[in-house]
């Protein structure tokens, strides 16, 4: 994959060029809900760093970034009051998984029953 685009909509949403409707802000992650959302809760959570990927975030952020992202993640489901029901986080990398933002993101779908797979 190409290098971070600085003007990809996740980092004009991070640096609030471009509103969102935020779930929760924490000093590592912003979460807020999919434009398109595919499941009655759909929240994107996104680490503040410029980040390409899941294996660029996995590979080269700090342990400190990681961390607090997967909290934000937990406290995201937390808020959302989606934990007992269930949900399902997922994260797309690249071409073949169809990721369409190249700026990190963990999606979290809930709601409803999700069936073993989305596709
Ligand atoms: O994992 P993938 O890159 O395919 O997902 C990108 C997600 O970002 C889509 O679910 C899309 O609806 C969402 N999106 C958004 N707000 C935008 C642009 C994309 O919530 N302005």
């Amino acid at each position: 994959m190409a290098g971070y685009d600085q003007n990809n909509v996740f980092a004009k949403i991070l640096r609030g060029e471009i509103p969102c409707r935020k779930v929760l802000e924490t000093e590592h992650a912003l979460a807020f809900h999919d434009i398109a959302p595919q499941a009655p809760v759909h929240v994107l959570v996104i680490p503040k760093g410029a980040w390409l990927s899941s294996a660029d975030f996995y590979a080269r952020a700090s342990d400190a970034e990681i961390a607090g992202f997967h909290r934000a993640v937990a406290q995201a489901a937390e808020q959302l009051g989606v934990v007992d029901k269930g949900y399902r986080i997922l994260a797309n990398h690249g071409v073949d998984a169809h990721q369409e933002v190249p700026h990190f993101h963990m999606h979290i779908f809930a709601g409803r029953d999700l069936g073993r797979m989305i596709k």
